[in-house]
């Protein structure tokens, strides 16, 4: 397991190694500044040294043309390798990242079961038998691997959107090139050694760190790759998505969101405000589903406010391996300062700052990490707190009226990646379910992410789905087969 003050390298082709002009960047701890390691800084010839590899791992057929069922054995033993090394895995997905140490454990949890219900798909990638076109014909479809992958991730779950492309693509049959965020690379560098250590060939699996832009562009623009699956914001996502029409390669978009929480009369109201709660402040408030957005039936508002208020205060901020803490640091300077800005812009607007808006004092060796207390605004629906992207622990709460009213808002975003609907009626939770337009609704829950459930965004939170078992056909392509059966030989110009 990589250790402090670690120097970390390139995987190309089954070799650890240097970036070919021998540069680093210094990756830290954002909970209190501390220095980690001194990562690998590729370069776009490290680019082309690791999609050469991933092309030619793809090209010798060994690994598409294994048995599914031989490399669903070894995608089982990259579960079984994390399974058993989950508490130093989460341990440094703590200090890389900043979140809490029950986050991090829960995630390895969810890895574990990632890589095992891929290794069970690997064997259930079916194709189709057609009926046949002509009765002197057969007719089916193979589902074949894709081919060259590139997989870029943010930062936000490092190793758990990593693995949410790796799993399902190693299962396929495909080669990859996997790029971490440049704020995060520990654990990504981990999995390449879990994966050569579970038996993945040499080459099947290539990692590639650096801190520019730049070199998520390369693998994006590169001619031997053959899909893009790309994690982050929508703004990157739109770039992603025109750069790779440039080669005509297959891309899935899992992007931003603004998800709403819809709280209705009738909700249970402890279980809507802990819910609620935790929907917004889990991972201090950067993950894609958060439910940044409190949409509240005027009959339940002032209690549910005064409520959720009350518990927010309990919340415990700070060290994030303190098993204890429920909201760790921000995980980079930058979305620390996005954070303070939009809380600036919220005040500017007139929204009505409940509780929050500053960073909270915290104790040596704290004091200088990156970390924003739980803030809450009544907000307009105009508001821009209340319309973008913050990925921090700030809510807003809007009022509606009626049913009609709560879809309007809940609808009323360029974002649809999840919602979350909270009323005794299940009649109705789940009429407002059918009407949102997001990828996930989970009903009376703030959470519905789980392997085999398929995840991902509808409008612009993106295109494509992860994590269910439609998830293998994008990285598969579809060869259909046509077999001539006629008992004479097919003559069609008869000459
Ligand atoms: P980002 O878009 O800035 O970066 C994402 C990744 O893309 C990083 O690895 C980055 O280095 C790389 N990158 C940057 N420019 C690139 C380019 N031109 N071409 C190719 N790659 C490039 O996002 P971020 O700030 O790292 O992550 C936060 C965003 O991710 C949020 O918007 C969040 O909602 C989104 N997200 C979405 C999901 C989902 O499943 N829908 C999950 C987690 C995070």
């Amino acid at each position: 397991m990589i250790s402090e003050k670690a120097k970390t390298q390139l995987l190309i082709g089954g070799e650890w190694r240097g970036a070919e002009n021998g540069g680093t960047y210094e990756d830290s701890n954002p909970a209190t500044g501390a220095a980690l390691a001194d990562v690998a800084e590729a370069s776009k010839s490290d680019v082309d040294a690791a999609v050469a590899a991933a092309r030619k791992a793809f090209d010798a057929g060994k690994w598409p043309s294994m048995a599914a069922s031989r490399r669903a054995k070894i995608v089982a033993k990259m579960a079984a390798l994390i399974a058993e090394r989950s508490e130093a895995l989460a341990l440094l997905e703590v200090r890389d990242n900043g979140k809490t140490l029950s986050t991090a454990k829960g995630e390895m949890g969810a890895i574990v079961d990632c890589y095992e219900f891929y290794a069970g798909a690997a064997t259930k990638n079916y194709g189709e038998t057609i009926p046949p076109p002509l009765p002197t014909y057969l007719a089916s479809t193979l589902r074949e691997p894709v081919g060259v992958v590139g997989a870029i991730v943010p930062w936000n779950f490092p190793l758990l959107l990593a693995s949410w492309k790796v799993a399902p693509a190693l299962a396929a049959g495909c080669t990859i090139v996997l790029k971490p965020a440049p704020a995060t690379p520990l654990t990504a560098i981990e999995l390449g050694k879990i994966a050569l250590e579970a038996g993945v060939p040499e080459g099947v699996l290539n990692v590639v760190t650096g801190s520019t832009r730049e070199l998520g562009q390369w693998i994006v623009e590169h001619p031997a790759i053959d899909k893009i699956a790309f994690t982050g914001s929508t703004a990157t996502g739109k770039i992603v998505a025109a750069t790779a029409a440039q080669t005509l390669k297959r891309v899935t978009l899992e992007l931003g969101g603004k998800s709403p929480s819809v709280v209705f009369d009738d909700a249970d109201l402890d279980g809507a405000v802990a819910g609620a709660l935790y929907g917004i402040y889990y991972n201090a408030g950067q993950t894609c589903e958060a439910r940044s957005r409190v949409l509240l039936q005027a009959g339940i508002y002032d209690r549910f406010v005064a409520a959720f208020t009350e518990k927010s205060a309990k919340l415990r901020v700070g060290n994030p391996e303190d098993p204890q803490t429920h909201v760790g640091a921000i995980t980079m300077r930058e979305q620390h300062e996005k954070i303070k800005s939009y809380c600036q812009i919220g005040a500017f607007e007139g929204a009505k700052a409940i509780f929050g808006g500053c960073p909270p004092s915290l104790a040596d060796p704290f004091t200088s990490g990156l970390f924003w207390s739980p803030t809450a605004f009544e907000a307009d629906p105009s508001h821009r707190i209340a319309r973008e992207e913050i990925f921090g622990p700030v809510v807003t709460f809007v009022r509606f009226e009626n049913e009609a009213d709560a879809v309007a808002l809940a609808n009323d975003s360029d974002y649809g990646l999840s919602a979350s609907v909270w009323s005794q009626n299940i009649g109705r939770a789940n009429r407002v379910a059918r009407a949102v337009r997001c990828g996930t609704v989970a009903i009376n829950t703030p959470y519905a992410i789980f392997p085999g459930v398929p995840f991902g965004g509808y409008k612009q939170s993106g295109y494509g789905r992860e994590l269910g078992i439609e998830t293998m056909r994008s990285y598969s392509e579809t060869k259909s087969l046509l077999t001539y059966v006629g008992e004479k030989p097919m003559d069609p110009f008869r000459v």
